[in-house]
C-alpha cells in the first residue's frame, strides 16, 4: 500500500481542517456553511421556546454503569428512514445520538442558553435547534418504529449546505460537518477576538517554558475563540514536532483536534497498532522542505504527532479507503478494539488529570468495497446491549467490533452523565483545563498578566 496517495476524502488525519480546530483554515478555505446567511434572533427564540416549554427534568435515576438515565433506556429505539442514499447521514446521526451526555444536554434543554444566533460562522442556531428536535423524536417515550428525517434534511440542506441530494456521501465527513455546525451554533463566545497565530517554539525558549506551559498557552488562545459543549466533550490536543536531521533542533506546536484519522493497512490488527502508526515519526519529502530555525538550513525534517490531551469523547476514524494509480479500494480486515477499558495512558504524550481509560459507545460501520458504493449503519450501546441501526430497522447484535467499523466513539470513564456537572472549558478557568504544572500543581501565573480578563 506504499502507493497510497490519499486515504479518506478531503480530510486530514486529525480533524484539523474543521473551522473550530484550526482557525487558520477559516481564512484560507471559505466553508460553504459560512456562506449561510445568519437568521434573525426572533425565529430561533421562537423555536427554542417550543423546545424549552417541556424540558425534561434532570434525571434522577442516572445509571452510572451505562451513562444513560433509566427513563431513556426504557424507550424503544427509533430507526431513520432512508430518503434516497441517506444511510451515511442516518448512521452518523444515530452514533452521535448515542453519546449520552451530549444527548442529555439537548433533551434537558441546556443547549438553549448556549444558542448563539448572531455567530456569522453558524446557522443562526437553526442547525442546533433542529438537532435538538430530532433527538426529541429519537428518544420519545411513546416511540415506535422509524421516522423519516425529512424536516431535518431540508434544514441541513438549507442552512448547512451539505449535499443531501441523493448522492452517496462519506459518513465521517458528514459527522465532521455536523460537529462543526453545532459548535458554531453553540459557541459561547459572543465577540470573537481576531485570530492570533502561534509560532512554533524550540530551543532554549521551549526549555525555559516547558512543553506543558506552551500547550496550556495554545489551549488558552483556542478558548478565546471557541467555547462550546462540543469543545468540552470532543476536543483534545495534539503535539506536532519537527526535528532537524542536521542539528537535531526540535520545533513544537500544539493544536486542538476533533477526531483522529488512523492509518490502517492489511497488517493492522488492533487499535493500539493503528494509534502507534498515527504517532510514528515520518520524514517530510523533498517537495515539503522545512527551514530549520536554528541552523537555518532547508532540510527534509522528521515529523511526529502525539496525542497530548485526551477528550471526554474520543472519535477515531479508521482510514480504510485508499486511492492509488490502479484506482482505489478499502482495507477490509477487522481492527480489534476493546469494548471496555481501552487504556490510552501509554499512548498519550503528557500527564493527564484523569486516567485515559475509554469504553466504546458507538460505531459508524461501512459495508462494501469502496467509498463510492456500499452502505452505512451504526452500532450503538444502549444500556448493556448493542443495537445495530440499519436505516429504519434496528436489531441487537452481540459485539460492535467488526471488519466494517469505520468510526469509533469512545467515552472516557470519568465523564459525568449529567450535563450540568460537565466542566466547561473557558479561558477564564484554567483550573478546569487538562493541563498540569510540571510539579503536579496548577500554576497559571503566566496567564494572569496577559488576557485572562478578556
Ligand atoms: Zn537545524
Amino acid at each position: 500500500m506504499d502507493d497510497t496517495l490519499a486515504a479518506g476524502p478531503r480530510l486530514n488525519s486529525a480533524g484539523l481542517n474543521s473551522t473550530w480546530a484550526s482557525d487558520e483554515s477559516v481564512a484560507e478555505v471559505a466553508s460553504p456553511r459560512s456562506l449561510a446567511s445568519p437568521r434573525s434572533d426572533a425565529s430561533v427564540d421562537a423555536s427554542a421556546d417550543v423546545l424549552v416549554a417541556s424540558p425534561r427534568p434532570e434525571w434522577q435515576s442516572m445509571s452510572v454503569a451505562t451513562g444513560w438515565p433509566k427513563e431513556l433506556l426504557q424507550t424503544a429505539p427509533v430507526g431513520l428512514r432512508n430518503l434516497g442514499n441517506t444511510c451515511f447521514m442516518n448512521a452518523a446521526l444515530q452514533a452521535l445520538a448515542h453519546c449520552p451526555v451530549l444527548t442529555a444536554y439537548f433533551l434537558q434543554g441546556n443547549f438553549v442558553a448556549d444558542l448563539n444566533a448572531a455567530n456569522p460562522m453558524g446557522t443562526g442556531g437553526e442547525l442546533a435547534t433542529a438537532y435538538a428536535e430530532l433527538l426529541k423524536d429519537l428518544w420519545r417515550e411513546d416511540s415506535s418504529g422509524a421516522l423519516a428525517p425529512e424536516k431535518w434534511r431540508q434544514i441541513v440542506k438549507r442552512v448547512a449546505h451539505f449535499p443531501l441530494d441523493g448522492s452517496q456521501e462519506d459518513a465521517h465527513e458528514f459527522l465532521a460537518y455536523l460537529l462543526d455546525g453545532l459548535h458554531e451554533d453553540l459557541n459561547r463566545v459572543s465577540r470573537r477576538p481576531p485570530y492570533k497565530e502561534r509560532n512554533a517554539v524550540q530551543g532554549v525558549d521551549l526549555e525555559a517554558r516547558g512543553e506543558e506551559r506552551v500547550a496550556a498557552e495554545a489551549w488558552h488562545d483556542h478558548l478565546l475563540r471557541n467555547r462550546s459543549v462540543l469543545v468540552d466533550l470532543f476536543q483534545g490536543q495534539l503535539r506536532s514536532q519537527l526535528r532537524c536531521p542536521k542539528c537535531n533542533t526540535v520545533s513544537v506546536t500544539f493544536d486542538p483536534f476533533v477526531y483522529l484519522s488512523l492509518p490502517v493497512d492489511k497488517k493492522t490488527k488492533t487499535v493500539a497498532e493503528a494509534l502507534a502508526a498515527f504517532c510514528e515519526e515520518e520524514r517530510l519529502d523533498a517537495s515539503n522542505q522545512w527551514t530549520c530555525p536554528s541552523c537555518k538550513k532547508c532540510v527534509r525534517a522528521f515529523k511526529k504527532i502525539d496525542i497530548w490531551k485526551t477528550p471526554a469523547i474520543l472519535i477515531l476514524n479508521l482510514k480504510r479507503f485508499y486511492f492509488n494509480r490502479r484506482g482505489g479500494g478499502k482495507v477490509r480486515n477487522t481492527v480489534a478494539c476493546p469494548v471496555q477499558g481501552l487504556d490510552l495512558s501509554k499512548v498519550v504524550g503528557s500527564e493527564q488529570p484523569q486516567a485515559a481509560v475509554y469504553d466504546l459507545i458507538a460505531c459508524i460501520d461501512h459495508h462494501g468495497s469502496g467509498l463510492d458504493e456500499g452502505h452505512y449503519t451504526a452500532t450503538c450501546a444502549r444500556g448493556p446491549s448493542w443495537l445495530k441501526f440499519d436505516d429504519d430497522s434496528v436489531h441487537s447484535v452481540k459485539s460492535p467490533v467488526s471488519a466494517d467499523n469505520y468510526v469509533w466513539f469512545l467515552l472516557r470513564s470519568d465523564t459525568p452523565s449529567e450535563p450540568s456537572t460537565l466542566p466547561q472549558q473557558s479561558h477564564l478557568h484554567p483550573e478546569a483545563w487538562p493541563h498540569l504544572h510540571p510539579l503536579g500543581k496548577p500554576d497559571w501565573s503566566f496567564l494572569r498578566s496577559s488576557d485572562l480578563s478578556v
